[in-house]
């Protein structure tokens, strides 16, 4: 993995070898932490990266951040001159990935969330592809259930959390698939391990909704947005079935990572054609554009660094 040469920590930049915590660090003993992800794009004609959008990223940050009762004495735009000063500081010239996190800094034994201090940090790596297949993803049921929001909240992007999401994913590469659909406990298609699903069915765009314990992606948002106003489809949020799956058009998956990850086979059933559908490829090839800066009307979602 490539990282990148200087971190954020404690207040300022330094060099990321130097942005170490002590083992007795409450965010490390008890997962109370919470992260974000955020990637940026590099304009070979422009020559410029972008970062994209940022403010909606350190939005849901803050907004985790306050699900752990944290104070964090940063907003958005201060979070969003940070990242620039630390992308500049590395002068970047190549597609990355970002990972800011605030975690509970005190050193000790005790888990409690109240009276705790609270640290921001964040460093770069450069980007790999996430999901192999994005064109023609296998996916399966995962046996495990989604977390739910009165266990530990889903739409908070909770460091602890993603051990239910680490566990999803090995079960489902080991047993030779991608990727993983996740039923929260009611029952319903929440997400995938770390991103949002959307199926097609008799044309209407379905995703669930924010109350079915998944996380409010940026990717979904952004995709909720194109669909409608640029392919003018009616875009619907609602608790999907687990066989509703296997008798759609299309399915794909968004992520920040996983960006507009195809899903063709669903537990070897074929999804649609059983290849990437239309809708997908239009979407996918149109979200690719805004992300380098290539998209006038869209250029808004980018910060140029
Ligand atoms: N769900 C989960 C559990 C995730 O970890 C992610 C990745 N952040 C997503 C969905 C997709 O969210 P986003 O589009 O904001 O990256």
């Amino acid at each position: 993995m490539d990282l990148s040469k200087h971190a954020f920590f404690e207040g300022k930049i330094v060099p990321l070898a130097d942005a170490k915590i002590n083992i007795a660090t409450h965010g490390f003993l008890y997962g109370t932490a919470v992260f974000g992800g955020m990637r940026g794009y590099w304009n070979e004609e422009k020559k410029r990266l972008f970062v994209f959008r940022p403010y909606d990223h350190f939005r849901r940050l803050l907004h985790s951040a306050r699900m752990l009762a944290m104070q964090t004495g940063y907003d958005e735009e201060s979070l969003i001159q940070l990242t620039l000063d630390l992308l500049r500081t590395d002068n970047w010239q190549q597609d990355i990935y970002m990972r800011p996190s605030f975690y509970k800094a005190d050193l000790g034994i005790g888990v409690r969330l109240h009276d705790l201090k609270d640290e921001f940090c964040m460093f770069v790596i450069a980007y790999e592809p996430y999901v192999k297949n994005d064109t023609n993803a296998h996916v399966t049921f995962s046996s495990w259930r989604r977390i739910d929001d009165n266990v530990i909240p889903a739409r908070g992007k909770v460091s602890g959390a993603y051990a239910n999401s680490a566990l999803i994913k090995t079960d489902a590469n080991r047993a030779g698939f991608d990727e993983a659909l996740v039923l929260d406990n009611n029952g319903h298609v929440s997400e995938g391990s770390a991103m949002n699903i959307f199926m097609l069915r008799d044309g209407v765009l379905v995703t669930p909704p924010v109350t079915d314990n998944i996380l409010e992606g940026i990717t979904r948002k952004s995709v909720i947005e194109l669909a409608r106003n640029e392919l003018g489809l009616t875009v619907v949020e609602r608790s999907i079935d687990r066989t509703e799956v296997f008798i759609s058009e299309e399915m794909f998956m968004t992520g920040t990572a996983a960006q507009i990850t195809a899903v063709t086979k669903v537990d070897h059933r074929p999804i649609g054609a059983g290849v990437m559908g239309p809708v997908t490829t239009k979407l996918r090839t149109m979200y690719e554009d805004i992300l380098r800066g290539k998209n006038k009307k869209y250029e808004h979602w980018n910060v140029a660094v």
